[in-house]
């Protein structure tokens, strides 16, 4: 009878104590409230991925609570990290190209953010979310000591080996030819078939129609061009493209 008892008053204190077991339980396990840095993250890892695969189309300038990150992302082994993994799938698909042996088989690079890193000059002025300034820029590219990306120094020494012409297509002006080409053997580029720049009559024309119509120039030469680097969509879209295009990445700035 005693034992009854015991078994008893053991069952009330249980059914007692378990609701708020269940209770405390319940507050503990609620999520915590996520740090605003956290969040920041988060948000503007999803805003890179946008960009970076045009979902997100034209954008002017990075939101102002993402500027920490780029700069991280540029700045720390992501940057790097992103541009030799496109390196190497470019030159993964490159290796299973037929070399004509005629001297046609063309690869086309964009310049800026592309072979050259201009990370220095916008490490001085706030990773791209500042308003561009023609003028510093211009004064940068004079200076023509732009580092390689090594990623893409490597992809070009490589493809020279596999036997491409090189192309190199940029939106620099004509009246700076002379400080491109030296900032590219700077970098230690070379041995490129043809630099084409914007001149007179190419300019007031989007970047995408300046690039399509200067590949369909190539492709009336008869060269094939089988593959495009650049760090900008409008280096790859538009008409005569390649036939494989590789987009760099580059989440400082936006050309149409
Ligand atoms: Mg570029």
């Amino acid at each position: 009878m005693a034992s009854s008892v015991h078994h008893l008053l053991f069952l009330i204190i249980n059914l007692l104590i378990i609701p708020t077991t269940l209770l405390s339980q319940s507050i503990i396990q609620m999520p915590p409230k996520r740090h605003r840095i956290t969040d920041d993250n988060l948000y503007c890892d999803s805003w890179r991925f946008s960009i970076e695969t045009n979902d997100a189309g034209t954008w002017t300038s990075i939101p102002s609570r993402c500027v920490a990150f780029v700069q991280d992302y540029m700045t720390g082994d992501r940057y790097l990290s992103d541009s030799a993994a496109v390196s190497n799938y470019s030159l993964s698909f490159a290796r299973g190209v037929q070399i004509g042996g005629d001297g046609k088989d063309a690869w086309v690079f964009d310049i800026d953010e592309t072979l050259l890193s201009n990370l220095p000059y916008y490490e001085a002025h706030g990773f791209g979310s500042e308003t561009f300034d023609e003028a510093s820029f211009d004064e940068w590219v004079d200076l023509a000591k732009a580092p390689a990306l090594p990623a893409s120094l490597k992809l070009y020494k490589e493809l020279q080996q596999l036997g491409f012409k090189i192309f190199l297509l940029t939106g620099r002006s004509e009246h700076q030819r002379n400080a491109t080409a030296k900032n590219l053997l700077y970098a230690r580029y070379n041995n490129w078939e043809r630099l084409l720049l914007r001149g007179p009559s190419d300019q007031g024309t989007t970047a995408t129609v300046y690039k399509s119509e200067k590949r369909s120039d190539l492709i009336n030469e008869g060269y094939r061009i089988h593959g495009s680097s650049g760090d900008q969509w409008s280096d790859l879209l538009g008409f005569a493209v390649a036939q494989r295009s590789f987009k760099l990445p580059n989440p400082m700035y936006y050309i149409a």
